[in-house]
């Protein structure tokens, strides 16, 4: 029922997907930072693979996984309005910085408590990758973009279709053959690789 164009204020461009902006923004009755995802649902043939991004992260709630606070039908767009990770992504850092060990495996911890928490509710991310996995400056690194992800059921407890991203796929998924959440933990052994290197 709220508006959420007078609900937000709007104050920058931070990102682009595939399939629309993200935008910093405050919420303006608490001065709280927060950043929308706008996805363009017009001409989309399969909204419900939208719609699943932000099933998953109102079911899916958990420190090392980005907080949905809001969602809102504006015209044709999907908004999801998202707790605000003012440290950028871990892409941004690693190209900038030089990571020491320690902070290797403290952000390889977080990831994967992360990816065992989505496990355990039978959810495969299938896109991990270091420009999906967000930081805050007090040091939380959390799991993002969940576009891709997949919900397993008691009946399907494997997937076949071809998901992620060129060079994080497993062999399994680049031959079509089933899949498990086994495909994240490779995913994340490449963004180990590129962290090192
Ligand atoms: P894709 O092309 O992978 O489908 P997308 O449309 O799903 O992308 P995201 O990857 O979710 O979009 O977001 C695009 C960019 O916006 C991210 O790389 C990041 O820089 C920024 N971003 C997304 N969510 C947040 C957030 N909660 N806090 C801060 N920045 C964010």
């Amino acid at each position: 029922m709220e508006n959420p164009r007078t609900k937000y204020t709007e104050l920058e461009n931070i990102g682009s997907g595939t399939f629309g902006d993200v935008c910093r923004a405050l919420d303006t009755a608490t001065g709280g930072e927060v950043a929308i995802k706008k996805i363009n649902l017009q001409g989309l043939r399969k909204k419900g693979l939208r719609v699943n991004e932000l099933m998953v992260l109102k079911k899916n709630r958990n420190p090392n996984v980005v907080t949905c606070l809001d969602s809102y039908l504006v015209d044709e767009q999907l908004w999801l309005v998202m707790e605000y990770m003012d440290g950028g992504t871990l892409s941004d850092v690693i190209s900038q910085t030089h990571l020491s060990e320690y902070e290797m495996a403290a952000i390889s911890r977080e990831c994967l408590q992360g990816l065992d928490f989505l496990h355990s509710n039978h959810v495969i991310h299938r896109d991990v990758k270091s420009c999906n996995i967000l930081l805050r400056m007090d040091g939380s690194v959390k799991l993002a973009d969940f576009g891709l992800s997949a919900q397993l059921t008691p009946e399907h407890r494997r997937q076949s279709s071809v998901a992620g991203t060129s060079g994080c796929r497993m062999p399994e998924v680049v031959t079509g053959q089933p899949y498990g959440p086994k495909m994240d933990i490779w995913s994340f052994g490449i963004v180990g690789i590129e962290m090192v290197k």
